[in-house]
């Protein structure tokens, strides 16, 4: 048995709805600008743009409806309603055809942003890591198996204290499911426990301490947090 200096990290890992089981997460990797009324929200052109990506540390996962504290730092937080995709079969290069065929599961999740410091980073042209993969930056849902759920379409909406901030539906997403997970195949090899938030459509917008947050995605199910 291996002998180490400290105490290695806690597995985290997502809950999967109706069993005791657990996905064990090994990395979370986030798509930018995905739907084309964000883009144009944010100022971008959504019509011009490759898929990119940053990531969150796999330990910022906040799961089963968890409370998440108002981060440090930051006087702008904002919501991302996002549908997740759990990849179970590891792979690099991809095909979108045979994409689906990676995915374990979904689950509903929310791309916590500390907006103020990324629009600082974008600004200065500096890495987006503190706006976005700090601690608690990830609320998550449970998992559902991928069999019987369509990626490819149903409603996405966030509630904020009962009232609607977030609507849109999958069919919206610039770059669907497959593509994303084909085109980011080809940047790192996936691997089982790999999560991928997919995007967030438009309408994010500032919380605050004791706001109620609660999305789901049709078919796939629910997130839900507090802010403290
Ligand atoms: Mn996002």
């Amino acid at each position: 048995m291996t002998d180490y200096v400290v105490a290695p990290p806690a597995i985290s890992a997502v809950p999967i709805k109706g069993s005791d089981k657990l996905f064990p997460v090994r990395r979370i990797f986030c798509v930018g600008r995905n739907y084309a009324e964000h883009a144009i929200e944010m100022g971008s052109d959504p019509t011009r743009e490759p898929p990119f990506y940053f990531a969150k540390p796999a330990d910022a996962l906040v799961i089963n409806d968890g409370d998440m504290p108002y981060p440090s730092m930051s006087k702008s937080l904002h919501h991302e309603m996002e549908l997740v995709v759990a990849i179970g079969v590891g792979g690099s290069d991809i095909s979108v055809a045979d994409a689906l065929k990676h995915v374990w599961g979904y689950c509903s999740g929310l791309d916590m942003t500390r907006r103020d410091i990324q629009n600082e980073a974008k600004k200065t042209g500096r890495p987006w890591d503190m706006g976005k993969g700090f601690d608690h930056s990830a609320p998550m849902g449970a998992l559902v198996p991928a069999a019987g759920v369509d990626p490819s379409q149903g409603k996405i909406e966030l509630k904020v204290n009962g009232k609607v901030t977030q609507t849109s539906d999958l069919s919206k997403l610039i770059w669907s499911v497959p593509e994303v997970i084909s085109n980011l195949s080809h940047l790192v090899r996936l691997e089982p426990g790999d999560l991928i938030m997919t995007g967030t459509p438009e309408g994010v917008a500032a919380v605050v301490k004791g706001d109620v947050l609660e999305g789901f995605v049709e078919g796939v199910g629910s997130v839900k947090t507090k802010i403290l």
